[in-house]
């Protein structure tokens, strides 16, 4: 399959998702967040070089990911055979051997990212692709040193103010008293009252930051299917 085709597959398939002609099985939606989870860990495993080394990385990751996913992804069980099949053919073109210039592979791999962000979200029961990159990247640093934490920390913060936003019927959990940051605002609001701004963050009650802080608790239960050890 040329670049070219694959490209348009690639884009065929995301369309037929859109306009739901195309429910991937789950199976279908392991095998997308295998290759995000993993091309997503190996950008933030080398903060400097993070793309090129992703791009590198990357017939590994698919390899790995389709081992991961089972021999069910390459049967006739599956919904459409042209995921499976594209995946395969990205692995390939972007062997070092196959000789495609860097800015190929990097828009192949930026387009395969894409599509898997898509597919992967579907596991959701409200699907969004935006609470799946933010739990993408929440899980991609899982390490215990202090700019994974804080990746860690504005990846469940961004995910937070985005629940507030746009799932707003989501229930709010709990206070969590182990948590610094609930204690923090827990406290605030109860000394400050239910109207006053928090400093340093124009037009935001207390009560408002305290529910996006409340919310971001919820990002580890966006569904994210990883390979089972860890790829690091
Ligand atoms: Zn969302
Ligand atoms: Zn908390």
């Amino acid at each position: 399959m040329a670049i070219d085709d694959l490209h348009q597959v690639l884009a065929a398939l995301s369309e037929d998702l859109a306009t739901g002609q195309w429910t991937p099985r789950s199976v279908e939606c392991e095998l997308a967040s295998y290759v995000a989870v993993g091309l997503q860990t190996a950008a933030a495993a080398q903060p400097e070089d993070g793309e090129q080394a992703a791009i590198r990385l990357l017939p590994d990751i698919i390899r790995s990911a389709i081992r991961a996913a089972g021999p069910g992804i390459a049967t006739p069980a599956v919904t459409d055979g042209r995921w499976a099949t594209a995946v395969v053919h990205c692995a390939g073109h972007l062997e070092p051997a196959y000789g495609a210039e860097i800015g190929e592979c990097r828009r192949l791999a930026v387009h395969l990212l894409n599509a898997c962000v898509d597919i992967a979200s579907t596991l959701q029961k409200t699907p969004c692709t935006t609470c799946f990159r933010h739990a993408l990247g929440w899980h991609a640093v899982p390490g215990d040193d202090p700019v994974s934490a804080m990746s860690r920390s504005s990846a469940s913060a961004l995910y937070g103010l985005h629940v507030q936003t746009e799932h707003p019927e989501t229930p709010v959990p709990h206070p969590d008293y182990e948590c610094a940051d609930c204690l923090h605002f827990v406290s605030y609001v109860e000394r400050s009252g239910d109207d006053v701004e928090v400093d340093g963050a124009c037009q935001i009650s207390g009560p408002d930051v305290l529910e996006q802080h409340l919310y971001s608790h919820l990002i580890h239960q966006v569904p994210v299917p990883r390979p089972e050890p860890a790829q690091r």
